[in-house]
């Protein structure tokens, strides 16, 4: 449990602290939105990557059907060969039957190319497949951390709330009005701290003047720094 804070100095650093763990809540959820992107990314290639196999292996089949029917005309020719009295009729159907034939051996050529290509794709489909599902796994190992420490955090962040809103004591009432509207606006940094012997503002190292620091002793009243609008406060080295 953060401790209330009796200076300015104090209440300065709770609200620093309060600021990481909000930025800390916001970064979580954007950093685990970023990497489920990149894996939806990475599905949609996977899909992709499926389809064109599927493609592929189509191909395959379909030249295969076309070189079956290419073997039963070769059959029916051979066929019809026996019954031809003619000579030149003969001829002319074992010149188509080579003519086929030749067809046939380009056309099975090619179909071993297609079954290569199809067989080197099917590794690269398997190996971006079990890179997705491991790419998958730290997303989700991610996304229950983020939601585990977020949970601590938002806790943390209610205390130091409640050390902030107790702490305001130590702002002069009459000037919390102006105090609250200006860390709503600036958060943490709507502070700095001046340095109590160059009198240099950390918030625009700006030197502050004597009066401004006698200001700052007496403390009756927030001093604002002229340059940078900050709530200052002295710090003693
Ligand atoms: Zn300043």
């Amino acid at each position: 449990m953060p401790a209330t804070v009796n200076d300015l100095r104090g209440l300065h650093d709770l609200h620093r602290r309060a600021k990481a763990i909000r930025d800390r809540l916001e970064s979580g959820p954007k950093t685990l939105a970023a990497r489920q992107r990149g894996l939806e990314k990475r599905r949609q290639a996977l899909e992709e990557a499926r389809e064109a196999l599927k493609h592929r292996k189509a191909d395959v089949h379909r030249q295969e059907m076309q070189v079956q029917s290419q073997r039963t005309r070769v059959d029916d020719l051979r066929v019809k060969l026996n019954a031809v009295k003619k000579n030149e009729e003969y001829k002319a159907i074992m010149s188509e039957i080579a003519m086929i034939n030749n067809t046939i051996a380009h056309q099975e050529d090619a179909i071993l190319e297609l079954m290569q290509g199809v067989e080197t794709s099917a590794a690269e489909l398997a190996a971006q497949e079990a890179e997705a599902a491991r790419f998958a796994g730290e997303v989700e190992a991610l996304r229950v951390d983020v939601e585990t420490k977020a949970e601590g955090q938002r806790a943390q962040l209610k205390e130091l709330e409640g050390a902030i809103a107790e702490s305001e004591s130590v702002v002069p009432e009459e000037d919390r009005e102006r105090y609250r509207r200006t860390v709503r606006g600036q958060g943490d940094d709507a502070f700095a701290g001046v340095d109590s012997h160059t009198r240099a503002c950390d918030g625009c190292n700006q030197v502050i003047t004597i009066q401004a620091v006698s200001e700052l002793m007496n403390a009756e009243h927030l001093v604002y720094c002229k340059t940078c609008g900050r709530i200052m406060y002295l710090v003693e080295d």
